[in-house]
């Protein structure tokens, strides 16, 4: 792969029936894809090792490391199957859910796949159907349901989200399932561990320490889509404890308000540059390509605002999972972000904090230095990867090429914007060496070709990076 092609915003696909063979994922990763995303919300154990070997496979194939991404459904509760898939509702009707009930008779008392008792108080919303449906708790008239008020006209359907945004479910998110899921995840090939409805920072303290227990060095994605994680005393910490962070703007719209999503994804990305996290940008943004071969014109704009903003990383849900043109939104996905790299800068963010550390400040003098003098490349030899996701915070306009000795590194790195990885020996030289490889490969153009070098005085120990320098090959 050229220079000259090098998309650096990085592009995230869920996997899912429409996806569902080694083609299409090989598909979807020739088009631009660089990592996965198994949505344990959805699907099976047999379905979920086919696509990780899938994409193993593939991924070794064309050469090109991608992350795979287990996301834990947390508490994204569902209505449990409905009499008929359906029921009417209207403004003033009285439903009860209720955790323990077996089987739907048609009437007001509802299956729910969680028992809303535990965590909810009267007086408290209950959105059904993705926000369609309003009500508000009026009762709990037992140990394992709820009864609620509904607020609006409208239809509920079996397995449809539920969501609680002023219930607090008191730093206890990890269900049942979701922790069998870890314990499975722990002995699979995962580089992310994604949590949903996180509501504070200790969220992630609890949910790091139990992947240390189970000897996984998955690196954690926070989902911010509670009105809990977007409290200013909130968001910060829980991006400071986290690797990185995705706008979940599905329900984040829902427990927020929709006018809320721009406002919080522009603050979210910011942050993640300034403390050097991966930042992801979710849901929607191709939507209308579900069923159409052509994205809208809002499509694009969302994505060349990720773009704009510093996004390392923009995702695609259905489209890719259940879509009719996964290969088609992919493309069409790539080239709004070619195109918006070529023609427009990364919005500025305030580094002034993380300057000061050592690390951060050699990378900032390297991206620095490396645009200053028209260099093609930075080239970074990291062992844990750190290194290459501090380059990345300040958003050069020019590849971060990554020498890693881990391949499980190369794998994480590639959601990190503009990093691409080469899995080789760790030494002093292994950078340079690299540099004069990819020049007889035809990477680079012209002659000579520059190119900055960063490595570490002891290569493989992290956090030993204190070296610059500018090599012309
Ligand atoms: P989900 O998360 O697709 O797992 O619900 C993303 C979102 O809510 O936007
Ligand atoms: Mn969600």
């Amino acid at each position: 792969m050229s220079n000259t092609v090098f998309k650096r915003t990085k592009i995230l696909a869920t996997v899912g029936p429409a996806t569902h063979s080694p083609e299409k994922i090989q598909a979807i990763m020739e088009a631009g894809v660089n990592g996965f995303r198994i949505n344990f919300s959805h699907g099976g154990e047999p379905d979920r090792l086919e696509q990780i070997s899938w994409i193993r496979e593939s991924s070794e194939k064309l050469g090109k490391p991608v992350a795979i991404l287990q996301d834990l459904q947390g508490p994204k509760i569902r209505l449990g199957i409905l009499k008929d898939n359906m029921l009417n509702v209207k403004h003033g009707d009285i439903l009860t859910l209720d955790s323990s009930l077996k089987e739907h008779d048609g009437g007001m008392t509802l299956p729910v796949q969680f028992n809303l008792a535990e965590k909810m108080k009267v007086g408290e919303p209950l959105y059904m159907f993705d926000g369609k449906i309003r009500s508000v708790v009026t009762e709990i008239p037992s140990s394992t349901a709820v009864r609620v008020e509904i607020q609006n006209d409208g239809f509920l359907m079996s397995r449809k989200g539920l969501n609680l945004p002023d219930t607090d479910f008191g730093g206890d998110i990890l269900s049942q399932k979701d922790i069998e899921d870890l314990e499975w995840g722990a002995g699979q090939d995962f580089d992310y561990v994604a949590l949903s409805f996180v509501q504070t920072a200790g969220d992630i303290i609890d949910l790091r320490a139990r992947l240390a227990a189970l000897g996984s060095n998955a690196h954690i994605v926070s989902k911010i889509e509670t009105k809990s994680a977007i409290r200013p005393e909130n968001l910060e910490e829980i991006i400071r404890v986290s690797d990185g962070v995705m706008v979940a703007r599905g329900d984040l719209a829902v427990e927020a308000g929709a006018e809320v999503v721009p406002v919080v994804q522009r603050r979210i990305i910011a942050l993640c540059r300034k403390h050097g996290k991966l930042g992801i940008v979710a849901t929607q943004m191709m939507g209308s390509m579900v069923d159409n071969p052509e994205p809208t014109r809002a499509e694009i704009s969302d994505v060349a605002n990720a773009v704009i903003q510093g996004a390392d990383t923009v995702m695609l849900s259905d489209e890719t999972a259940n879509g009719k043109y996964p290969v088609e939104t992919v493309k069409a996905m790539r080239s709004a972000i070619m195109y918006t790299q070529e023609h427009s800068e990364v919005m500025a963010v305030d580094k002034g904090e993380a300057r000061q550390r050592t690390d951060a400040a050699i990378s900032y003098s390297a991206v620095r230095l490396a645009q200053d003098i028209n260099a093609q490349a930075i080239i970074a030899e990291t062992s844990s990867g750190a290194t290459a996701v501090n380059i990345a915070a300040f958003r050069p306009n020019l590849p971060i090429i990554s020498v890693t000795d881990h391949q499980t590194t190369a794998q994480k790195l590639a959601l990190n914007y503009a990093t691409r990885s080469y899995v080789r020996p760790s030494g002093f030289e292994s950078a340079g060496k690299l540099a004069e490889e990819l020049k007889a490969e035809g990477y680079f153009s012209g002659e000579p070709v520059t190119v900055v070098l960063v490595s570490g005085h002891s290569p493989g120990k992290p956090g030993t990076t204190n070296n610059i320098q500018v090599r012309v090959i």
